[in-house]
C-alpha cells in the first residue's frame, strides 16, 4: 500500500467553488448572453410560488413581473451593460421586491453565465454599518500597537455586528492559523491564542478568501438547495466563485457544528496582496447579514487591512532601523586605515552579531576563524563549512532547522538550529555565519488533528473535520525562531559592505605595487647609472695610483697604503661590475633557448678550479638535463652558486662539490651541494638578501651580491631558489626551472 502523506492539498480534491448547489436562503438563476435561463435552483418556487415549472431555455422575461415593479427586461439588460463595461460591483445590489418583501439582485458572470442571485435585504443586525462604521474605525486606529490595534478590532466589530465570537485568526508561513485577537460573549470559553492546521482551511478555501473578501454561512442546519439545468448541461459544473450563495462545503459544515457553531461569517485581512488572515465571526444560533452590511464589514476590512499593513511595516521599520544603523557603523570601521576586515567586523563598537537577532557568529577569512557569541566548536564548524562548499549554491542561505538538512548539526541542536550564512568566497573558504539557538515551542492546537486523519481501504487519506476542538499541546522542538527578512536584507548590504572594502584594498595594494615597481625601476636606473659612472674615476684613481707604485723612492710606509689603495680599487672595481649586472636583469626581455647544462658547468669548474687555485677539490657532475631560460643569465646562475661553494668549502681538507640536475613534472631541478663552512640557520632567511653576508665569512672575500642576483635571475624566469644548510657540515642551494 503507498503511504499517503498528510499535507492541505488532500481537501482540494473537493470542487468547493462549483459545489452544484447554493445556500437556500435566496435563490440564484443563470443566464446566458441571450438572457435565456440555463439554471435556476430548486427551492425558487419557495420565492416565487406562481413560477412556471420548468424555466429552462426559457427567457428570463419569464420572471418579468414576478419580481415586482422594479424588476423589468429594460432595467436587467441596461443593469448587465453597465456591470460588464464597468464591473459587476457598479451595480450590485438592485433592490427588488419579491411577494411585497425588499430582494437584493445580486449580478456576476460566470464564464459566458450571468448569475442572478435573489437574497432578502433583511438583515438581523438591528443597526446601520454604515452610520457607526465611521466611528468604530476612529477608536479602532487610535492605538499605535499592532496588537492593541486587532483587539480594537475584534471589539468593534463584536459591538457591530453582535456576533457572539469574534476573533481575528493569523496564518503563519505554513498556512497555520492562530487565534491573535478574541472579543466573546459573557460565558463563552477563550480560543485565544489556539492554532488551527493548515487542513482546516485548505489551499483553494484560501484562494477564494482572497477572491471574495466577505463570506457568509447563514445556517448550517438549512438544508442547501440544488441547481437544475438542461440535460445537456448535465456534467458542466457551474463556477459559483463569485456567487454569494454558493453551498458550503460539507466537511467545512460538519466542521462548524462539531464546534456548534450555527452561523460563521468571515472577513478577509489581505497585507501585500497576501491573506494574512481573517476575521472570523461565529454565532451560536442562525444570524443573517444582508449584502448591504456584508459590504460594509468589506470596507471595514479593507481599512483595518491598510491599517495592519502600516502598523506592520512600523514595527518592521524599527527593527530595519536598528540594523541598518549597525550596518552603517560597520561599513565605516571596515572603512577605518588601522582596522583591518577581521577587527573591524568583530572587534570594534559594533560587531557581527549585532545584524541579526543572533546568539553566535563567526567569521572564516584569510584563513583565520573568528568566533564570536555562543556557537559550535571548532572542528563542528570546520566541518560545517566543508559541507556548505560541498552543498550550498546560494550566496545567501538560512534555516531555521538545520538538523534536517545537515545531519551532523543534532550534536549542537541546542545552540545552533538556526543557521545564516553570508558566503564572501567559497574558492577562499570565507563565509560569515550567523547562529540562532533552539526554541522550544508549545503550541495550543484546537483538538487534536492527528486523530482525525483515517485510511480507508484503497490507501487514500480521509480528513474527517474534528469532532473534539478540546486543546491538544504539541511541544516543538529541533527548531529557531525564524530568520525574518530585515535580518536577511541586513546580511546582504553587510556583505555588500565588505565586498566594497575588499575590492578597495585591493585596488589600495594594487596602486601601491605599481608604486613599488617604479620606484624599483628608478632604483635600478639609478644603480645602474651611479655604477657605471663610478668605474671612470676609479679608473683614473687606479691608473694614478698605479703610476705612483713606479717611483723607486718610495718609503715602505707610502708603498704599504699604494698597495692597499689598490687592492680597495680592485675590491669596489669588482663591486661595481656586480651591481651592473644586478641592475641589469630587470632591463630587457628574457630570450629563452636551451641550454645545454652539463658543458656550461664543466667549462665553469675548469676556470673556477683556476681562479680559486683548488688542485684537491672534487666535483662530481650527476644527471644534467637540459634548462629553457636566457643562456647568460642561466650561466651567471651556475657561476655564482659554483664559485660560493667552491670559496666557502676551500677551508676543508677534502673540499667536494656535487652538482644534480632531475626532471620533474613541472621544473628541471638542480642542485649544487658543498662540504663547507655552512650557514647558520637564523641567517638562513637573509642568505638572498642584496649585500648580505654571514657572520663566518668575514675573512673570505665577497661582496654580498651574487646570491641576490642569481634570486633576481630565478624570478625573471619564474623560477624558484631555495637553501638547505648545516653550520659546519656543508650547504646545498636549488634552483628549480621551469620545464
Ligand atoms: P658573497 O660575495 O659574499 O659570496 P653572495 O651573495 O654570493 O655574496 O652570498 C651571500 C652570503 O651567503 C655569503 O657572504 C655567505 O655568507 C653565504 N653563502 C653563500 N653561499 C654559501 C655557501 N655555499 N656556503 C656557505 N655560505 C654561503
Amino acid at each position: 500500500m503507498e503511504k499517503f502523506i498528510v499535507n492541505e492539498t488532500n481537501c482540494a480534491l473537493e470542487p468547493i467553488h462549483s459545489p452544484g448547489k447554493i445556500q437556500s436562503h435566496g435563490f440564484l438563476v443563470g443566464i446566458d448572453k441571450q438572457l435565456l435561463i440555463h439554471f435556476f435552483s430548486e427551492n425558487i418556487g419557495l420565492f416565487l410560488p406562481n413560477i412556471p415549472e420548468n424555466l429552462l431555455g426559457k427567457s428570463i422575461a419569464t420572471l418579468d413581473g414576478l419580481l415586482g415593479d422594479h424588476f423589468r427586461l429594460p432595467v436587467l439588460e441596461q443593469l448587465l451593460a453597465i456591470g460588464t463595461h464597468n464591473g459587476f460591483e457598479q451595480i450590485n445590489p438592485y433592490q427588488v421586491e419579491i411577494n411585497k418583501k425588499p430582494f437584493y439582485l445580486i449580478i456576476s458572470l460566470s464564464s459566458s453565465y450571468y448569475l442572478l442571485e435573489f437574497e432578502p435585504v433583511q438583515s438581523d443586525m438591528n443597526v446601520d454599518l454604515n452610520k457607526i462604521l465611521g466611528r468604530s474605525i476612529a477608536e479602532m486606529l487610535g492605538d499605535k500597537n499592532l496588537n492593541n490595534l486587532l483587539n480594537g478590532a475584534v471589539t468593534q466589530i463584536r459591538k457591530i455586528t453582535g456576533f457572539d465570537r469574534i476573533m481575528i485568526y493569523r496564518f503563519a508561513a505554513d498556512h497555520h492559523g492562530e487565534v491573535v485577537a478574541e472579543a466573546r460573549k459573557d460565558g463563552l470559553a477563550s480560543w485565544l491564542g489556539l492554532h488551527y492546521p493548515a487542513t482546516d482551511i485548505p489551499a483553494q478555501a484560501r484562494e477564494l478568501y482572497m477572491i471574495n473578501l466577505t463570506r457568509l454561512i447563514t445556517n448550517v442546519h438549512t438544508e442547501p438547495s440544488e441547481l437544475r439545468t438542461s440535460t445537456e448541461h448535465k456534467n458542466y459544473q457551474l463556477d459559483l466563485t463569485h456567487a454569494q450563495l454558493r453551498a458550503v462545503s460539507p466537511i467545512h459544515i460538519e466542521y462548524l457544528k462539531n464546534m456548534k457553531v450555527e452561523t460563521s461569517f468571515s472577513i478577509s485581512l489581505i497585507y501585500k496582496d497576501q491573506l494574512w488572515g481573517l476575521i472570523a465571526c461565529h454565532h451560536y444560533s442562525p444570524r443573517y447579514i444582508d449584502y448591504k452590511s456584508r459590504e460594509s464589514a468589506k470596507l471595514f476590512s479593507q481599512i483595518l487591512s491598510s491599517a495592519l499593513e502600516f502598523r506592520q511595516e512600523e514595527e518592521n521599520q524599527q527593527m530595519v532601523k536598528y540594523y541598518r544603523e549597525n550596518v552603517d557603523v560597520l561599513a565605516r570601521q571596515l572603512l577605518e586605515p588601522d582596522l583591518n576586515v577581521i577587527d573591524a567586523l568583530t572587534r570594534g563598537q559594533v560587531n557581527l552579531m549585532q545584524v541579526t537577532a543572533c546568539s553566535g557568529a563567526v567569521l572564516f577569512y584569510e584563513n583565520n576563524v573568528k568566533v564570536l557569541g555562543i556557537t559550535p566548536t571548532i572542528p563542528e564548524l570546520r566541518e560545517l563549512v566543508a559541507w556548505l562548499k560541498e552543498t550550498v549554491d546560494n550566496r545567501f542561505y538560512h534555516t531555521n532547522n538545520l538538523k534536517s538538512e545537515y545531519p551532523n548539526a543534532s550534536s549542537f541542536q541546542k545552540i545552533a538550529c538556526g543557521l545564516m550564512v553570508c558566503t564572501l568566497s567559497k574558492e577562499l573558504n570565507e563565509y560569515i555565519l550567523w547562529f540562532k539557538p533552539e526554541y522550544i515551542q508549545t503550541i495550543n492546537w484546537a483538538g487534536n488533528q492527528e486523530k482525525e486523519k483515517t485510511i480507508d481501504e484503497h490507501g487514500v487519506l480521509h480528513l474527517s473535520p474534528r469532532k473534539s476542538f478540546e486543546i491538544w499541546s504539541e511541544t516543538i522542538k529541533g527548531k529557531s525562531m525564524e530568520w525574518n527578512k530585515e535580518e536577511i536584507n541586513a546580511v546582504k548590504r553587510l556583505k555588500e559592505e565588505i565586498v566594497y572594502t575588499i575590492n578597495l584594498h585591493a585596488n589600495q595594494i594594487r596602486l601601491l605595487n605599481e608604486k613599488l615597481q617604479k620606484a624599483y625601476q628608478e632604483l635600478d636606473t639609478f644603480s645602474y647609472t651611479i655604477s657605471h659612472d663610478l668605474k671612470t674615476p676609479l679608473s683614473t684613481i687606479k691608473g694614478f695610483t698605479q703610476i705612483l707604485k713606479k717611483d723607486k723612492n718610495l718609503s715602505p710606509h707610502a708603498e704599504n697604503v699604494i698597495y692597499r689603495i689598490l687592492a680597495g680599487t680592485d675590491k669596489m672595481t669588482s663591486m661595481i661590475k656586480e651591481v651592473l649586472e644586478y641592475s641589469r636583469i630587470n632591463q630587457g626581455e628574457l630570450s629563452k633557448v636551451n641550454v645545454n647544462v652539463k658543458a656550461l658547468v664543466e667549462e665553469l669548474i675548469k676556470d673556477l678550479r683556476v681562479a680559486y687555485q683548488t688542485d684537491k677539490l672534487e666535483v662530481i657532475i650527476g644527471e644534467a638535463p637540459n634548462i629553457k631560460g636566457d643562456p647568460l643569465m642561466i650561466s651567471q646562475v651556475f657561476s655564482n652558486l659554483l664559485s660560493n661553494a667552491i670559496k666557502y668549502s676551500s677551508g676543508n681538507e677534502n673540499p667536494c662539490i656535487r652538482i644534480d640536475g632531475a626532471v620533474m613534472e613541472q621544473d628541471v631541478v638542480y642542485s649544487i651541494a658543498d662540504n663547507g663552512i655552512g650557514i647558520h640557520n637564523q641567517e638562513l632567511p637573509k642568505v638572498f638578501d642584496l649585500f648580505k653576508r654571514m657572520e663566518n665569512v668575514k675573512n673570505i672575500e665577497g661582496t654580498g651580491i651574487g646570491l641576490a642576483i642569481v634570486k633576481r635571475i630565478m624570478e625573471k624566469h619564474d623560477g624558484k631558489i631555495w637553501v638547505e644548510s648545516t653550520l659546519g657540515i656543508g650547504s646545498t642551494f636549488y634552483t628549480a626551472f621551469k620545464n
